[in-house]
């Protein structure tokens, strides 16, 4: 089988997109941000601010990503690390207006200031866990470190989560649709018809019966396609097993088995057909349990009937 890789390219709209959002976001953010943390000294307040304004930051680079059409993972990361660069730096400018005040103004963005800005606070400390002594020294550099790696690293996940697992049609300029769980087919990723299957022979899918089987595996299948072309087609197929707790909750695992494998159009057409007949099946299954649910009522009521009369 051969798969999907993305082509590499990072169009100079997506690095322009990133700054025209990511300057202005950090900024306004930044002040939200930086003087809540000042305003608010509680911990879980500053916890929550950091996780929300790290989102942010993330879902921002996603957007830009998917909107500046960036086909380049790697680059995906790099545009997560400066959003979440730049979020902590006007962060850190606008933490010195909140705790110096408005006269410092556009000095706090200066990296000199700013630097004896960090080491002032190192050495006198700025705040208190429980309302003790402030933190300083090692200990608080601990807190801001932590801070950074939240910050940088919600920034890349988040970021990565839009479009690094989605494939591009190079023909067309478009993201591809995503058809998840189209199929389900009732296996377990080492039957040997599985097998057969991840060697490349997509024919010997039709072997295996939809739905779960009796231990709850079933092999997923999510198709990819361009939304205009229809030409390029991937098949992304995962392991799951689902299990029902007491209570009746469905939980799932799922292992992934392979991701994007480039299929032809007629062998996607023959999936979705499939897919359909499926659903159909499954329509026809419940329907034949409800009119023998109804069939059984019936009878009950009818002996009912006959013991009070
Ligand atoms: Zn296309």
């Amino acid at each position: 089988m051969e798969f999907y890789k993305p082509s590499g390219a990072c169009p100079l709209n997506a690095v322009l997109l990133l700054l025209a959002t990511g300057i202005p976001l950090t900024l306004l953010g930044g002040v939200v941000y930086a003087f809540g943390i000042v305003y608010i000294p509680l911990v879980y307040v500053s916890v929550l601010l950091t996780l929300g304004y790290s989102w942010l930051l993330g879902t921002t680079v996603g957007w830009v990503a998917m909107k500046g059409r960036l086909r380049n993972n790697r680059l995906l990361t790099v545009f997560g690390l400066l959003m979440g660069g730049m979020g902590l730096y006007t962060a850190w400018a606008w933490d010195a207006v909140a705790r110096l005040g408005t006269e410092v103004g556009l000095l706090g963005f200066h990296p000199f200031f700013l630097w004896a800005y960090l080491n002032f606070l190192y050495e006198n400390g700025s705040w208190s866990l429980d309302g003790g002594a402030a933190l300083t020294g090692p200990a608080l550099a601990a807190v801001w470190l932590t801070e950074a790696i939240l910050v940088l690293a919600i920034s890349v996940f988040v970021g990565r989560s839009w479009t690094a697992n989605l494939a591009y049609c190079e023909k067309c300029q478009l993201w591809h649709e995503v058809k998840q769980g189209l199929l389900h087919l009732a296996s377990d990723a080492d039957a040997p018809v599985w097998q057969r299957v991840e060697e490349g022979d997509l024919g010997a899918l039709d072997q295996l019966p939809f739905g779960v089987d009796s231990q709850g595996r079933a092999i997923r299948l999510d198709l990819s396609l361009c939304p205009e072309c229809e030409e390029t087609g991937y098949l992304t197929a995962q392991a799951v097993t689902y299990t029902v707790d007491e209570k009746g909750a469905v939980s799932e695992q799922a292992r992934p088995l392979f991701a994007h494998a480039a299929i032809a159009r007629e062998t996607a057409a023959w999936l979705c057909e499939k897919a359909c007949q499926a659903a159909a099946e499954a329509m026809a299954a419940e329907a034949a349990v409800e009119e023998a649910m109804a069939a059984e009522a019936a009878l009950e009521g009818q002996d009912h009937e006959a013991t009070a009369g």
